[in-house]
Order: C-alpha cells, then sequence, then structure tokens
C-alpha cells in the first residue's frame, strides 16, 4: 500500500480529505505544520482539533515545529497583499517545502494537503506550487471535487468541531 503525508491546516479541512485519500486506498498520516497561525492560541486550538479528526479516522498525526518567527520572516514582506495574493504563495510554499522534507524522513510516497479544499483558496496555484517543490512526490489533488467542501462542513458539524473564523496568520485577522 502506498503511503501519503497528509499536510493538514486544521481539523475541519482533513474530514473529506482524509475520506478521499481512504477511497484511493492509501496508508495515511497526518501532518500538522502551520507556523503562520497566530496567535498561539489560536495554533493549540487548531492543532488539538486536527488531532482529534486524525483520532476519529484511526490516523496518526505528526506533529512541526512551530516557529512563527521564521514563517514572518519569509512573508511579512507582503504583509499589507489582500488575502489570495502574493504573502499566501509564500505561506503555501513554507508548507509544502516542510511537508516534503517529513515526507521524505518518514520514507513515504507522497504527500499532499487539505489547502486547496478551501473554497478561498486557488486550488491551481497551490498544486503549481507542490509540483515546483516535489515534482512526482506531490499529489496535485483538488479536494473540493467531489463535492469536498461540502462534506467536510457537515462531517464537522455532525463531530461538533471548531470552525475558525480567519484563515490564520496575524495579517489575514484584520
Ligand atoms: S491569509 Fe492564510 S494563506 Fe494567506 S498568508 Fe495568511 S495564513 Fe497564509
Amino acid at each position: 500500500m502506498k503511503k501519503v503525508l497528509l499536510h493538514i491546516c486544521c481539523g475541519v479541512c482533513a474530514f473529506a480529505c482524509i475520506n478521499y485519500l481512504k477511497e484511493e486506498g492509501f496508508h495515511i498520516e497526518g501532518f500538522f505544520y502551520n507556523p503562520n497561525i497566530a496567535p498561539e492560541d489560536e495554533y493549540t486550538k487548531r492543532k488539538n482539533t486536527a488531532g482529534k479528526v486524525c483520532e476519529i479516522n484511526s490516523i496518526k498525526l505528526n506533529e512541526g515545529i512551530y516557529d512563527p518567527a521564521s514563517w514572518d520572516a519569509v512573508c511579512s514582506i507582503h504583509a499589507t497583499e489582500a488575502e489570495g495574493g502574493k504573502r499566501c504563495n509564500l505561506c503555501y510554499e513554507v508548507r509544502l517545502r516542510e511537508t516534503f522534507r517529513k515526507t521524505l524522513e518518514l520514507g513515504f510516497d507522497f504527500f499532499t494537503t487539505t489547502l486547496s479544499i478551501s473554497p478561498h483558496k486557488k486550488s491551481k496555484i497551490i498544486n503549481e506550487i507542490g509540483m515546483e517543490i516535489a515534482q512526482t512526490h506531490f499529489m496535485a489533488i483538488d479536494f473540493k471535487k467531489r463535492d469536498g467542501f461540502k462534506k467536510t462542513m457537515e462531517l464537522a458539524k455532525t463531530y461538533n468541531i471548531y470552525r475558525q473564523n480567519y484563515c490564520g496568520c496575524i495579517y489575514s485577522v484584520r
């Protein structure tokens, strides 16, 4: 069975992505690496929620290092950009690069990300960045397809999963 590391941005988005990959017959582990999330209380809340969703689905969740200063050093040059602009592209890249590194460390075949399930995010851009980083190790999936977002919201409601009201970084709180 091929192994895929799923970068998880939050518990809500993870539900349908996990189901999708299970249906495709993969062995899955999650990876919570989101140094973009601020403040730290919010990071902890989303990490715990991702843990709960993984537990419900009987998959292991690996946690990355929470290093918001490193993230900010890369992304703050575009602090004033609107959501969906250059800052977000850098933010995707930071998270996907680390997920690729973790994929190799764990000896997994592939990685992908829950990010593409959000209607606020352009899957094409996310997948282009992933392909550029890792070519054949990256699975370019648009999790919005197959009613992904609708399904994940329904599951989150069923399991009473915490749903945040901003994307993640301090600039998106504004
Ligand atoms: S708005 Fe979201 S995707 Fe964009 S930089 Fe902030 S956390 Fe990252």
